[in-house]
C-alpha cells in the first residue's frame, strides 16, 4: 500500500509519525512545499532567547498532544506558563480583566461588581440575563449575535470580543458558535441561561480540579523541539520530503494521481491512500471539477502578524505590571494584543529582558496587507510605546506575516463539512482530509485529527 501525506506541518508530521508505526508495511511519503517542516509552527532562537514567531502554546486540557509529546520522549519538557493579571486597553486605558471572568463572562459578583471597564448599565444588562431564557433560534448561530443577546452590547465590544476574537483573529459576527464554542449553547440549555450555565459548571468543578498553574503548555526549547524530535523518530517507511509541492490532483480509476514540482522538476506519483492536510487555500487547483469542494475552496481566511521586540528591563523607569493585554476593536490602533513572553515564559528570555509579543491586523484593516515586515515592526512599536507610555528603544524586532492563515468557520461551518465529509467517504475510496479547515484550528486539534485518522486505518 502507498500513502501520500500532503503537508509537513504539526498535523502532517504527527499522520506520518503514527501510521508509520500503525502500519509498517505501508510505504508512506510526506511532500511539503517549502524548504522546512513544522508549517506554521516557527521557533526562532535568538541569542539566549526563544521566541515563537507562530503559534505560542498549546492548552494544556488537549490531551492529544501532550500525548504527543510524551510519545515523542518530551513528556519531561512540557512546561506551564506563569500567571499573572491580564489586562483589556480600552481608547486609552488598560482595565484589569475581573476576576472569575471565563472568556469575558462573569462567574462571580464582586470583581465584576467593581470593575470600571464597564459602566453600571452595562453591568446590569449582563446580570439580567440570569433571568433570561436560552437564545431564541433554533440552529446555529453567530458568536457576537449569541453574546449580545446574553450580556449586551457593552459586555460584547469591551470583553467579549477582544478575549473571543483573539483566537480567530476574524469578525465574531460571522464566526459560527457550534463550531468554536459548542459548549456554550449545551450550557445554556442546560441551565436555563448562560450566565447561570458558567456560574454551575464552575460550582460543579472540585476545588482539586480548579488549576493551580497556568493553562497553557510549551515544552523547553521552543515548539520547534516538537517537530525537530518527530522529524528525527519517524518510522523507517516514512519518507520526508521538502521543496516538492503538490500542484495537481487527479482520482483516476482507483488510485490518486499527483503531480509534483520537486526542485523545479516536474513530476507524477501515484497513491491508493491520500491524505491532505493543508490549509483551505491548496484546494484552489485540487478536484476543481468537483463543486462538493467549493465549501473548502471558499472558506475566509485572516492575517496578521506578529511583532516581536526584547528591551533591557531595568530601562524602564516604572515596572511593566501584568502579563499583558487585548484591545477593544473600536480602539483606534492596528494592534490587538500583546503578551509579556518574559513574564509567561521567564525561561524563554535571557535575564534582565522585557520581551514584548504584540499582534496586528483585525477584521476591515489593511496593515498588514500593506506594509514591510520592517514598517509593521516599527508600526507595533509606536503603539505599544503610546500604551505602555515608554520611550526606550528595543534591542530587536523580529516580524512574521502570517497572511491568511487562519480559517474562519463561519455560521454553518459544521454542517458544510459534515457534507463534504459524507460526500468524500461515499466518492472518493482512501482519501481523508484533515487539519485546521475541518475541526478545530489549533495545534492540539491537527494532532488530535491525526490520532484518530490512524486509530481508523488500524481497524482496516
Ligand atoms: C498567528 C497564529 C497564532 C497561532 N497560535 C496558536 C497557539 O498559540 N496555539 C495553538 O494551538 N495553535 C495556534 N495557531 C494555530 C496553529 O498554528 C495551527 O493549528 C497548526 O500550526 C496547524 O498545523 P497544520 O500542520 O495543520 O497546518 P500548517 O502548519 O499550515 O501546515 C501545512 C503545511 O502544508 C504545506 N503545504 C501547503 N500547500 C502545499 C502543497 N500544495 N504541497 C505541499 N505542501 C503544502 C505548507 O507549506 C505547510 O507546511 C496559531 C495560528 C496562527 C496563524
Amino acid at each position: 500500500m502507498k500513502a501520500v501525506i500532503i503537508g509537513g506541518g504539526l498535523t502532517g508530521l504527527a499522520t506520518a509519525y503514527y501510521l508509520g508505526q500503525a502500519k509498517p508495511d505501508w510505504q508512506i511519503c510526506v511532500y511539503e512545499q517549502s524548504h522546512r517542516f513544522g508549517g506554521k509552527v516557527q521557533t526562532k532562537r535568538i541569542d539566549g532567547y526563544t521566541v515563537e514567531m507562530g503559534p505560542d502554546s498549546y492548552l494544556a486540557r488537549k490531551q492529544d498532544m501532550t500525548q504527543f509529546i510524551t510519545d515523542l520522549g518530551l513528556g519531561d519538557k512540557i512546561v506551564a506558563n506563569a500567571t499573572g493579571q491580564a489586562y483589556i486597553y480600552d481608547q486609552d486605558r488598560l482595565y484589569p480583566i475581573p476576576g472569575g471572568s471565563i472568556v469575558g463572562i462573569p462567574t462571580e459578583f464582586i470583581p465584576f461588581a467593581k470593575s470600571k471597564l464597564i459602566s453600571w448599565s452595562g453591568k446590569l444588562r449582563a446580570g439580567l440575563d440570569y433571568f433570561k431564557s436560552p437564545y431564541p433560534k433554533q440552529g446555529d448561530v453567530s458568536i457576537g449575535e449569541f453574546f449580545k443577546y446574553h450580556l449586551g452590547q457593552e459586555m460584547m465590544t469591551k470583553l467579549i470580543e477582544p478575549l473571543l476574537s483573539g483566537i480567530y483573529g476574524g469578525d465574531i459576527y460571522s464566526l459560527s458558535l457550534d463550531a468554536v464554542f459548542p459548549d456554550f449553547h449545551r450550557l445554556e440549555h442546560k441551565a436555563g441561561n448562560l450566565v447561570k450555565g458558567m456560574m454551575q459548571a464552575k460550582q460543579a468543578r472540585p476545588v482539586s480540579h480548579r488549576p493551580a498553574k497556568g493553562v497553557f503548555r510549551q515544552v523547553d526549547g521552543g515548539l520547534a523541539s516538537i517537530v525537530d524530535a518527530v522529524v528525527a523518530k519517524m518510522p523507517a517507511n516514512v519518507r520526508l520530503i521538502k521543496n516538492c509541492q503538490v500542484t495537481q490532483l487527479e482520482y483516476q480509476g482507483d488510485v490518486y494521481r499527483l503531480g509534483l514540482i520537486e526542485k523545479e522538476q516536474v513530476k507524477e506519483v501515484e497513491a491508493d491512500t491520500l491524505i491532505i492536510t493543508t490549509p483551505p487555500r491548496s484546494y484552489q487547483s485540487w478536484f476543481i471539477k468537483d463543486k462538493a469542494f467549493d465549501a473548502i475552496r471558499g472558506m475566509q481566511q485572516s492575517t496578521c502578524a506578529i511583532a516581536i521586540m526584547s528591551f533591557d528591563a531595568d530601562s524602564f523607569d516604572a515596572p511593566i505590571e501584568g502579563t499583558g493585554f487585548v484591545i477593544t476593536r473600536t480602539t483606534k490602533t492596528p494592534l490587538t494584543a500583546c503578551t509579556y513572553i518574559s513574564k509567561k515564559w521567564p525561561k524563554a528570555a535571557a535575564p534582565g529582558k522585557l520581551v514584548f509579543r504584540t499582534f496586528l491586523g483585525k477584521p476591515g484593516d489593511q496593515t498588514v496587507q500593506d506594509h514591510t515586515p520592517e514598517e509593521l515592526g516599527q508600526i507595533a512599536l509606536r503603539e505599544l510605546r503610546k500604551i505602555l507610555g515608554f520611550t526606550v528603544n528595543p534591542l530587536w524586532i523580529e516580524v512574521t506575516q502570517l497572511k491568511n492563515s487562519m480559517p474562519q468557520y463561519e455560521v454553518g461551518h459544521c454542517q458544510r463539512i459534515a457534507k463534504v465529509k459524507d460526500h468524500i467517504h461515499s466518492t472518493y475510496p482512501g482519501l481523508y482530509l484533515i487539519g485546521t479547515p475541518y475541526y478545530g484550528v489549533g495545534m492540539p486539534d491537527g494532532v488530535k485529527q491525526a490520532r484518530e485518522l490512524v486509530a481508523q486505518l488500524s481497524k482496516n
